[in-house]
């Protein structure tokens, strides 16, 4: 059997499947490189993924469409060329691409698994589904990119892995805090906490306004954001995570800029993961001191700030066994396998997975509006039952007991509701469903009603 996992990333994707021996392995591209990116574009009329798309998106962008992951499951569409195109519709190409790499590699794929970031909400998490299905892709399961990166390490680091970490994952275009516990083998996600608005994409931007700044201070002339672009920020980027000084030349001037000074730029962006962190740490009610070590995932990991900052929240070096862009896709892979009937594995790919198990945990509270009495007010009000609450392992099914509130009622309103804390009112929690159930005749006020949730793999 064929297993295959893909980390659909915001600015690269990575696909990789386990090999004879039960080792994850990267499958790369047409280019010959491990990550692919997350960008499409009509070129000579006919839809293209990757680093062609990316040049093109860059030079003709009305052609082109890039970090639509950030607007997964949102109403939202892009003009690629003459096609309307929305994210479901953006991401299924890129699977799509992956999935053909994958098979010009290794023939017929069997299972596939894709990654989310953790702090994907319901509709996302869907959307992932269905571009998966559009791409023809066979997926049964979906893993938070956290655990996935986890379970890579747990695998390769099998021998001494037990205790409670941090994975750390900071790509192009989120950022993912995750505490988990490792036993034996046995990954478990204590707390996630992220944001699906921060990364290497932000930092490019920092970049260039602070280019943008230094050219009109130094030149007192107008800057044209053509002369230094995102895609060149990009670049010296990743220069001064080497060097401590780039020069960038415009037009006819050369820009001095200093490592210190872009890390000051993103000193802002830096403190709101350091706040992310911390607040993960507090969730899984634990001290910095509990956490073993850090894993590392994501490309802007690579940042000395970043790792300075780590070093800050947590009080010691993050560990980094593999190359970050490639731990997620690895654990995909190893989790595709494992998730499966193993009857297809040969008995060196079964041994190989033996020793891992994984369960994750709620990243959201999901509940229910109901009429509560408010003691201090004397009066009924509505407010959200937390059923499930965040972090909870799943699979996880809860039993809550609500009450009748009228002889003769007819009907319950049952609504779900989802939210990132344990919000009691209704006004800032997210209806994720809205039913309305029938109820046999005679019911009585005070009547006992069970509401049931499972949240399944
Ligand atoms: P995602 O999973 O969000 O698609 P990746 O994990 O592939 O992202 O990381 C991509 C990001 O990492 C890009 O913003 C890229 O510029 C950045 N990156 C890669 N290498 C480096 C480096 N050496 N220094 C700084 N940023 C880097
Ligand atoms: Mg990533």
């Amino acid at each position: 059997m064929k297993y295959i996992g893909i980390d659909l990333g915001t600015t690269f994707s990575v696909v990789a499947y386990l090999d004879e021996l039960g080792a994850p392995k990267i499958i790369r591209n047409v280019d010959d490189e491990n990550i692919t990116p997350s960008c499409v574009a009509t070129i000579n009329g006919s839809l293209q993924v990757g680093q062609r798309a990316k040049r093109h998106a860059h030079n003709v962008p009305e052609e082109g469409a890039k970090t639509f992951k950030r607007k997964m499951g949102e109403q939202f569409e892009y003009q690629v060329g003459n096609d309307v195109l929305s994210p479901t519709d953006l991401s299924a190409l890129v699977l799509k691409e992956m999935k053909l790499l994958a098979e010009s590699k290794i023939g017929e794929i069997q299972k596939a698994v894709v990654t989310i970031p953790a702090n994907f909400a319901h509709e996302a998490r869907d959307a992932t589904m269905h571009a998966a299905a559009l791409a023809g892709l066979d997926v049964e399961f979906i893993i938070n990119e956290p655990t996935a990166a986890a379970l890579y390490y747990a695998y390769a680091e099998q021998e001494d892995l037990f205790g409670t970490y941090a994975v750390y994952d900071l790509g192009g275009g989120t950022f993912d805090i995750s505490i988990i516990k490792v036993h034996n083998g046995d990954v478990e996600v204590l707390a996630s906490n992220g944001v699906s608005q921060l990364g290497g994409d932000d930092f490019d931007k920092k970049l260039q306004e602070l280019v943008k700044e230094k050219f009109e201070q130094e030149t007192g002339k107008d800057f044209d954001p053509e002369d230094f672009t995102e895609f060149d920020a990009e670049q010296e980027k990743i220069t001064l995570s080497q060097r401590k000084r780039t020069t960038v030349q415009i037009g006819r001037s050369l820009i001095d800029i200093r490592r210190e000074d872009f890390e000051e730029a993103l000193s802002s962006l830096v403190a709101q993961t350091e706040m992310l962190c911390e607040a993960a740490l507090d969730d899984a009610d634990l001290e910095p001191d509990d956490i073993k070590a850090i894993f590392l995932a994501g490309g802007s990991t690579r940042m000395p700030l970043v790792l300075e900052s780590i070093r800050r929240v947590f009080g010691k070096d993050p560990t980094s066994t593999a190359d970050v862009d490639e731990v997620v896709a690895k654990g995909a892979a190893l989790y595709a396998a494992f998730k499966s009937d193993r009857e297809g594995l040969s008995d060196v790919q079964s041994r190989a997975l033996d020793k891992i198990q994984v369960s994750e945990s709620t990243s959201m509270c999901f509940g229910t509006i109901s009429r509560t009495y408010n003691e201090n007010r004397e009066e009924y009000e509505l407010q959200n039952s937390i059923i499930i609450k965040k972090g909870e392992k799943i699979p996880v099914s809860v039993t809550e007991t609500f009450y009748l509130a009228a002889d003769g009622q007819k009907s319950v309103h049952c609504r779900v509701t989802e939210s990132r804390t344990t919000e009691k009112n209704p006004k800032f929690v997210k209806i994720v469903a809205d039913e309305h159930l029938e109820l046999p005749g005679g019911a009585e006020e005070g009547d006992e009603i069970d509401i049931t949730y499972s949240f399944t793999e």
